[in-house]
């Protein structure tokens, strides 16, 4: 299943890296067993999003339209009827990519099938990725790349998912989300010490955060009423379970903080201890709006 906090180290770091440079490529395959889809829906979100900083931020209206698939600059190009695309869809495509985006600055064309593209489409699109106007940006999904020609593939940058692997940081993280939703300071503060214990490296501090703080992030936007229903874990339920949105939202925002201080000189002992005292004050704050509620 789709799940936020399970994306590979490797599409954070490719993903994020390259949207906090502006550089997200106009033309990409993912290759490999992943969830190809999943992935060219977090592409999107980061071309997409309207954050200043870290992008996708899956917070903002355009990062929340692209991940239920209702924003309409991302279009998914597939026919469940056909073993191929039907020429006049692709041919159609042609003429779209010149409409410029209805919200966003960028438009995204997503193939989430790409043994549906036979030789003749991939001839069409080719002079569309070559040619089409700096707003569009291509995403082709395959299990491998040979399923493109090597034309097009030239004219791509290609990344491989890796599958269902589960990075440690990963596993942590959901753990660390688990720990939360328990809404103790206990259980969520010895998990930090102990992460100090073992001398966990800033860069790992960094993921392990990020992650938690999506999985944060999947719960908020899950919980919203008008949201659009995502895919979440087991922990992000738990915290939408457990947590006021309120409290998940400042949770979602220290996490997010702490995590990017790990790119900056902070020390790791220092952003543990932090993040266990502001964990303390938000149980605080929640106990006593519990009390105050009750009492009225
Ligand atoms: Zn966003």
């Amino acid at each position: 299943m789709a799940q936020a906090a399970k994306r590979t180290d490797f599409l954070h770091t490719q993903v994020r890296a390259m949207a906090r440079r502006g550089a997200i490529p106009h033309a990409v395959i993912l290759s490999g067993s992943g969830d190809r889809e999943d992935a060219a829906r977090f592409l999107a979100a980061a071309a997409l999003c309207r954050s200043e900083s870290d992008k996708p931020c899956l917070q903002c209206p355009a990062c929340r339209k692209v991940l239920g698939g209702i924003h309409p600059d991302v279009r998914f190009v597939r026919d469940t009827e056909h073993r191929e695309l039907p020429m006049d869809l692709v041919r159609s495509l042609r003429q779209d990519v010149y409409i410029r985006p209805n919200e966003e600055e960028r438009k995204v064309y997503v193939f989430p099938d790409c043994e549906q593209l036979n030789e003749r489409d991939q001839n069409v699109l080719l002079k569309v990725v070559e040619e089409g106007p700096p707003y569009a940006v291509f995403v082709f999904c395959t299990a491998t790349a040979a399923a493109l020609l090597p034309t097009v593939r030239s004219r791509c940058v290609e990344w491989k998912l890796r599958g269902d692997e589960v990075s440690p940081a990963d596993e942590l993280s959901d753990t660390l989300c688990r720990l939360f939703a328990r809404r103790e300071l206990l259980p969520a503060a010895e998990f930090l010490v102990e992460q100090e214990n073992r001398h966990v490296k800033r860069e790992r501090l960094e993921l392990l955060l990020e992650n938690a703080w999506q999985i944060c992030a999947a719960a908020l936007l899950s919980a919203g009423k008008d949201a659009p229903s995502v895919p979440d874990t087991d922990a992000a339920a738990l915290l939408r379970r457990n947590l006021s949105p309120a409290t998940l939202q400042k949770l979602a925002d220290r996490l997010r903080y702490y995590a990017a201080q790990c790119r900056y000189n902070v020390g790791v002992g220092h952003i543990l201890g932090a993040l266990c005292a502001d964990w303390d004050a938000l149980l605080h704050e929640g106990g006593k709006r519990r009390k105050d509620c009750s009492s009225l």
